[in-house]
């Protein structure tokens, strides 16, 4: 892939008065610099010149012509939007996403190179989808890269490389516990050489834009298997099969996420060939395993790309001249700066958490990371939501209005600690994991007590409570 943007060209963005700040590139953790190839360092350069000059001042004119009225809101191409993707297309960002270590159609970038170019995107509303990194379609684009035949690959995975289509994973239902993937419902049987889908699911992500046309739906094709692992399938659908209806969009406190939006799409007698079974019968949670974990690190980079520009924010609004509360700027208060040097503190812990998972899995796969990915998939949200508060609060009454996208990114940030499994289940696994240990530990300490015993004995000692008093009161009573 070549990489023709000129770096030193300006399209006018201000220089600081005390200096150029740093490149990208410059402020890779130095923990993960061995681990960057020099095009990653210089594609990641264009990622970022790209979202702050171009993407970023798009947003509000895709905002604005995404229209008005639901009908509208999404059946939407917004033009801005299809400009920003021949430009990404002219610059060679595209398709960094799929790791180069496991699937040969994408840009040839570690996950770590890629998270370090999501921490970018997270910046703009538009520039993942500009650069065809948007999810659901990144993680849809795994699963087909990954399990689709030749044929599936011609016909879905082609278009979806090429953004020409799009496409929704549909697995959460009304009616279950989702979180809990054993309790998916959807009938999913077999007759003839057709496999017939029944039920209901709801937060399809990507599914109210028209240009979605594929899905990848879990359903139980197995319900009296011994084993509940066993139980489900992975199905690819076409969008439009008869019997399928997208019943309403659903809104993210308030935000419909229109084009794109999450759907809560109704199956009456959905027929598909069977060819259209992903990987075999029952091996549905193999599919959504392989599916999440490079997501999440996605998912997480792009939240402190979020926290990044939230952190932003909050520095303009320190030292706006004009708002100088109780006869100080804002950056004369004490505790903003606090609440700065808290921000700064957190979204480094939590970049550098996250590298390390990218890290781990580059090392050899998603399965060898997975403390890693759930300690990110926990730790980045909670961070990038307490630091778009900050600057919300900063903002005032401007914070939660439209008047910054501040408010927007909060409800946005907040859905990340529910989606691809809410914060408590990673905690359990998390905690259950680290317990394991326990019993060990136990017989550590008191054998390391015991060896405290031997060791004084040698001194010719006894092991004495330090704060040893032994006061005896010998005054007789009164
Ligand atoms: C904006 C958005 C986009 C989404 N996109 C998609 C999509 O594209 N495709 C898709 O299939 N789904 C999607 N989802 C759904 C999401 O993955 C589910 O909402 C999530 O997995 C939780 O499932 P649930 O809503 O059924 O909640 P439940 O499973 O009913 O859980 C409710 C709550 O119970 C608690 N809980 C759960 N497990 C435990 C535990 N082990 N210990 C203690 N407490 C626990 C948690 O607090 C949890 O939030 C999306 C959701 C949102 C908000």
């Amino acid at each position: 892939m070549s990489v023709p943007y000129r770096i030193e060209a300006s399209t006018g963005l201000p220089t600081d008065t005390k200096g150029p700040q740093p490149k990208a590139s410059d402020r890779i953790p130095i923990i993960a610099r061995p681990f960057v190839s020099d095009r990653a360092k210089k594609t990641l350069d264009i990622v970022e010149k790209f979202v702050e000059e171009e993407c970023i001042p798009a947003d509000p004119i895709y905002a604005q012509q995404v229209g008005q009225g639901v009908v509208q809101r999404f059946s939407a191409t917004p033009p801005v939007m299809e400009d920003l993707k021949k430009r990404a297309g002219e610059l060679g960002l595209w398709n960094m996403f799929l790791p180069k270590n496991h699937f040969k159609e994408g840009a040839g970038f570690s996950n770590l190179e890629y998270g370090l170019m999501a921490e970018m995107l997270g910046k703009s509303h538009t520039a993942s989808e500009a650069t065809n990194c948007a999810a659901p379609d990144t993680g849809n684009m795994e699963v087909f890269a990954k399990y689709g035949t030749a044929e599936q690959k011609e016909k879905w995975l082609k278009p979806l490389l090429e953004g020409k289509i799009r496409s929704a994973f549909l697995m959460t239902e009304p009616d279950v516990a989702s979180s809990d993937a054993t309790n998916i419902g959807m009938k999913i049987h077999k007759e003839g050489n057709e496999w017939v889908l029944n039920g209901s699911k709801w937060w399809s992500s990507g599914a109210g834009d028209p240009r979605c046309k594929i899905y990848i739906v879990m359903g139980k094709s197995d319900p009296d298997n011994a084993n509940v692992y066993k139980q489900q399938s992975v199905i690819f659908v076409p969008a439009e099969t008869k019997g399928i209806t997208i019943k309403r969009m659903l809104s993210v406190y308030g935000f419909d996420d229109a084009p794109h939006g999450h759907g809560h799409i109704t199956f009456d007698n959905v027929r598909v060939p069977a060819s259209m079974m992903c990987l075999g019968q029952g091996r549905g949670f193999e599919v959504i395993q392989g599916r999440l974990g490079p997501g999440r690190i996605h998912h997480a980079m792009r939240s402190i790309g979020a926290a990044e520009k939230a952190l932003e924010y909050m520095l303009a609004r320190l030292n706006d001249p004009r708002k100088t509360p109780f006869g100080k700027q804002l950056h004369e208060h004490g505790i903003m700066l606090a609440r700065v040097a808290r921000s700064r503190i957190d979204i480094d812990a939590a970049r550098l958490l996250v590298l390390n998972a990218a890290i781990m899995i580059d090392s050899k796969d998603a399965k060898f990371a997975l403390k890693e990915i759930a300690e990110a998939k926990v730790f980045v949200p909670q961070v990038n939501l307490e630091v778009i508060d900050r600057a919300i609060q900063a903002y005032g009454g401007a914070g939660v209005s439209q008047d910054t996208p501040l408010a927007n990114m909060w409800a946005h940030g907040r859905t990340m600690r529910i989606v691809d499994g809410p914060d408590e289940v990673h905690m359990v696994q998390l905690g259950r994991n680290e317990n394991k240990r326990g019993k060990w530990l136990l017989e550590k300490i008191e054998w390391q007590k015991r060896r405290t015993a031997e060791v004084a004995k040698g001194y010719g000692e006894e092991v004495r409570d330090v704060l040893l008093l032994e006061r005896q009161h010998s005054k007789a009573k009164l």
